[in-house]
């Protein structure tokens, strides 16, 4: 016996209510509503005051992302108690949110130097538009930013380890130096991932994801997550979410919790395949270098030892003997392997930063910071190791003259 919903036959443009039933679903429902009825004006005027909770309109919450906003929290160990994270519609929408919220005109960021593509270009082009400054250093280089630091800099905002050349950031001067001057410590976690790195337990006030990389996990998803320590900081962030139109639809967060319930299997799985692919890249002919912060040879192991390990994740990069034709050759090569600018999809994909997120730079500025036409960073993906292994150094034998 169903209890039927009660059906109005007079029309059939009326919304009916949902089966009631003793039973639940197991997995989360899907609620594409925009708006939710309440009972009354006083229901109504109880929800907005907090003193009775219940959603109102789609952009300022909604199941789906209270779901997964609660499992991500969860991850980056978020207390009970302390403000929930909020879903924003990208990556860059958690970015703009944090920002947003937090700065005003006259304030002063510090960033990392590499920054992210459109987060640099964020600080650099539109919050300069607002009268927010920046200054961008290398965070490696504890010196840089404490000499980087203004008497008006409200925020330190940095990614752990740097896209495309895996250089691992001084956390720890980084959140001395932000709980010295008072500044906001935050920390954009979405190469490191809370199974790498928490920032909450290193002196994070707000921390930032791209939930379209390794947490959704499948190249499906564009969606971000950001949460601050401070319920006074949470609000703001919460209220420029809501306000500027950040905030992330139902269905994207439904796939996204789809895809988080495998996140820390498929973390794993990746980074073991990581460690083994750095290892096997490293003694093949024809390339030239690889960087991986879990290898001795990685400029930044040590920090990547005492941050990290063991995790040291799932993203590689290195560099092919030759220029843009080897490159070339290479992607060909690799038929089977996606060759896609992004990362944390549940295959391996493969990214030519020279011709896509550092196209921006001179080939010089390129040069200065390692990356040039042979560069390649890889995503590595959670398929079976030694297939993966025999196809990337096959494909760069061939590439580089070296067939076996
Ligand atoms: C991809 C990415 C972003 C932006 O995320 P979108 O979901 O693409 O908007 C921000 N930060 C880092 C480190 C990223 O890799």
């Amino acid at each position: 016996m169903t209890d039927q919903p009660n059906h109005d036959p007079r029309s059939i443009v009326r919304r009916t209510q949902t089966p009631r039933s003793a039973s639940h679903p197991i997995v989360t429902p899907l609620y594409p509503a925009v708006a939710y009825a309440a009972d009354d004006a006083d229901a109504l005027d109880a929800q907005y005051e907090g003193s009775n909770f219940g959603y109102t309109y789609a952009r300022e919450g909604h199941p789906n992302a209270q779901v997964l906003a609660g499992k991500i929290d969860y991850l980056e160990g978020v207390a009970d108690g302390s403000p929930p994270g909020i879903i924003t519609g990208s990556g860059m929408a958690a970015v703009s949110a944090a920002l947003l919220g937090v700065l005003k005109s006259g304030n002063h960021v510090v960033a990392g130097d590499q920054l992210y593509g459109r987060s640099l270009r964020l600080l650099k082009e539109d919050m300069a538009r607002f009268g927010i400054s920046t200054t961008f250093v290398d965070p490696t280089d504890a010196a840089a930013l404490r000499a980087a630091m203004r008497p008006e800099t409200r925020m330190i905002l940095l990614e752990v380890v740097s896209n495309p050349t895996l250089r691992v950031a001084d956390m720890p001067a980084a959140a001395a130096l932000a709980r010295e001057t008072g500044a906001i410590l935050a920390v954009d976690n979405t190469f490191t991932t809370p199974r790498a790195y928490r920032p909450f337990e290193h002196g994070a006030d707000i921390v930032i994801h791209s939930v379209t990389k390794l947490l959704a996990g499948h190249s499906d998803v564009t969606l971000g997550y950001v949460v601050a320590r401070d319920p006074e900081i949470a609000g703001r962030i919460d209220t420029a979410g809501q306000t500027w139109g950040l905030t992330g639809s139902p269905f994207d967060c439904w796939l996204a919790e789809r895809g988080l319930h495998s996140f820390e299997l498929r973390f794993d799985r990746a980074q073991a395949n990581a460690a083994r692919l750095a290892d096997a890249l490293a003694e093949t002919p024809g390339v030239k270098a690889v960087l991986y912060p879990g290898r001795s040879d990685h400029p930044d192991h040590n920090r990547a030892g005492s941050l990290v390990a063991p995790n040291f994740g799932n993203m590689l990069s290195f560099t092919l003997q030759g220029g843009r034709t080897e490159a070339n050759a290479f992607v060909h090569a690799a038929e089977h392997i996606a060759f896609a600018p992004t990362l944390g999809d549940i295959g391996t994909t493969l990214s030519h930063p020279p011709s896509s997120s550092h196209r921006g730079m001179s080939e010089d500025e390129r040069a200065a910071i390692g990356i040039t036409e042979g560069f390649f960073r890889v995503s590595v993906g959670v398929e079976n190791a030694d297939q993966l292994i025999a196809e990337m150094t096959s494909a760069v034998r061939t590439a580089t003259g070296h067939a076996a």
